[in-house]
This record gives structure tokens, sequence and C-alpha cells, in this order.
């Protein structure tokens, strides 16, 4: 099994903050690269953070790092740009984890490309939100091979519970994108009942927690309705980075010729709140475009 007592981790924002924190509290030293400085500024053992301006520095640390980026370019850019990890000499056995959400086709070109670069590569994507991160409790759907996996584990377990093998390389990313796209479907099928039943005069919390026991239960009914009866639309998931997800099931599609009705409707109506300037806003904020169609809002 691979050792190593320093870790690369770039991309610290809501999701690598916590991985951050978890990574550190394992007893690795993390070697931290991301283009908003303050990111790495904030976390509290600062001798357990050797802080780097580029990706590339990273290399000079440690041969294992782990990428926690917005999208596929970001992805790219860390690797392949001017100052990316492969920009200079490749150090014998580097290990790059993606455990960002990005495309299951590109992710399959990278794993393919540093293959050939003789680099080993897993996709990593996480399920379980700023919570899960925070709490080092989160699901990991892993792509790439089992030995890999295997020498990840130490890794994997430090910031997740629940670590899944889901097949080769993009099989990670493939789960992701149909767990993304099942819960924004739940998010509108939510959203338009609710709303309905609200509009109908029904006290929407007394909704929440019937159905919580009922057959409509589901992550938007338990975990997002109580911030929606709240009020509370700060992320969290923010509508952008659910666009995107769904975005990349479309595309997924388009690839195959492969009809999915309700995929591209609620990827409008995703974009759609995002041109009403909610895309800065946690994914329940979907419910908006719903309650200003019907004139109600569902509060407590
Ligand atoms: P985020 O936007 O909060 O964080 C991304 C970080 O990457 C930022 O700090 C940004 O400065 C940094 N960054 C961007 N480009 C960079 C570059 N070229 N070099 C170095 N740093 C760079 O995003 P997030 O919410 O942490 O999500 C990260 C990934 O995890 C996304 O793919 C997202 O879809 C996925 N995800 C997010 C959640 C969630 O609840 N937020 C849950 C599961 C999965």
């Amino acid at each position: 099994m691979r050792k190593y007592d320093k870790v690369g981790l770039i991309g610290l924002g809501v999701m690598g903050y916590g991985m951050a924190l978890n990574l550190i509290k394992a007893g690795y030293t993390l070697v931290a690269c991301d283009v908003n400085k303050e990111r790495i500024k904030m976390i509290p053992d600062q001798d357990k953070v050797i802080a780097v301006d580029h990706p590339c520095e990273v290399l000079e640390h440690t041969n294992t790092v782990i990428t926690m980026l917005p999208n596929s370019p970001h992805v790219l850019e860390v690797l392949e740009g001017e100052q990316g990890l492969l920009s200079g000499e490749i150090p014998e056995d580097l290990f790059v984890i993606d455990m960002s959400s990005i495309s299951p086709d590109v992710t399959k070109e990278i794993g393919k490309k540093l293959e050939e670069k003789g680099v080993k590569f897993l996709d990593g994507p996480v399920s379980g939100g700023q919570s899960g991160a925070m709490n080092g409790a989160l699901t990991i759907m892993v792509g790439g091979k089992a030995e890999d996996l295997e020498d990840a584990m130490p890794l994997f377990q430090a910031v997740g519970k629940n670590i899944i093998h889901c097949g080769e390389c993009g099989a990670g990313q493939v789960v992701k994108v149909v767990n993304q796209l099942m819960s924004a479907i739940n998010l509108i099928s939510m959203s338009e009942a609710f709303t309905l039943g609200t509009k109908a005069g029904v006290d929407p919390e007394i909704m929440m927690n019937v159905i919580k026991g009922g057959s409509g239960r589901c992550w938007a009914v338990e975990d997002r309705m109580p911030q929606i009866l709240k009020g509370n639309f700060d992320p969290g998931f923010t509508i952008n980075l659910h666009t995107k997800d769904i975005k990349l099931a479309v595309d997924m599609a388009k690839n195959m010729n492969l009809p999915l009705y309700a995929t591209n409707l609620v990827a409008e109506l995703f974009k759609t709140a995002q041109v009403k300037g909610y895309g800065m806003n946690d994914n329940c904020a979907i419910i908006k475009l719903y309650e200003e169609l019907a004139g109600v809002e569902v509060r407590k």
C-alpha cells in the first residue's frame, strides 16, 4: 500500500475546505493550492499547511494530489495549463485523484492521457454536501483500477464514510451525474407539488411532516424543505453548480442519442432560475420560480 505523509489539495472551496480540515485531522500535511489564497489562510492549523501558488509547485512536496474544482475546464487547466501539474517533469509514481464533479467523457480522456504518461488516476466525485465535507462523512463514487483505489483508501477514509467502487475510469462520474439528475428532478417535483398544496390553503410544514413518511419522501423534502420553510436560500450547493451537473446529463444523453424528457425540462427550469439571478442561491431556491407564478410563498 502507498505511504504518504503529505498530500496535495487543489481547490479549497465549499467542499475542499472541509476535506482539508479532515485530511489534516487524519495526520496529513496539506500542500494547498487555490486561485483564491484566502481559502488557504482560513485553515486554523497553518503549521500543517504548505501553501503554493501554482499546481506544478504541489509536486515539489508530494506525488499524491487531490483536485476539488468546479467543472471540467478547471480540472483540465490544473492538469494541462501553463503551470499545471503536467507542465514540468512528472515525478515518479504520480497519483492524481479528481474528486470534482465533471464530465465522464472528459474524465475518460484525462485517464487515458495520464495512463500514457505513467500517472495513476482515479475519479472520486462526492455526495453529502458541505456538512458531509466538514464531518468527514462524504459518499465517494470511485472510477478506476481497484489497486489504485486500495492506495487511495486512507485518503478517502479521511474525508468520507461510504466509499464505493463504481467501475472503470469515468464510472464514478457517471454515477454522480445520475445522482445529481435525480436530486434536480426531485427538487422540481417537490417545488411544484408544495406550491400547489400551499396555494390550496394547507400549511406546508404539515405537508412536509406527512410526506416525510409517505411515498413522496426524498432528500429534497427531508433536507431542503426545512430550509425553504425558513426562507433560507444561502448555499450549500448552488443553482449554478447544479445547472452544470444537469448539463452534464444532457450532454451525455446527446452523445448517446438518448431522449431524456424530464432532464431537458429540468435543465430549462434551472437555466430560467439562473437568468432570474438565483444562480448563487442554494438549489432549493428553484421553488421561487413556482412561488412567483402562483403568488404564494412556501414558508412557515
Ligand atoms: P467552489 O466553487 O466552492 O470551490 C471551488 C474552488 O476551486 C474555489 O475555491 C476556487 O477558487 C478554486 N479554483 C477554481 N479554479 C482553480 C484553479 N484553476 N486552480 C486552483 N483553484 C481553483 O465549489 P464546491 O462547492 O467546493 O464544489 C467543488 C466540486 O464538488 C464541484 O464539482 C461540485 O459540483 C462538487 N460538489 C459540490 C457539493 C456542494 O454541496 N457544494 C456537493 C457535492 C459535490
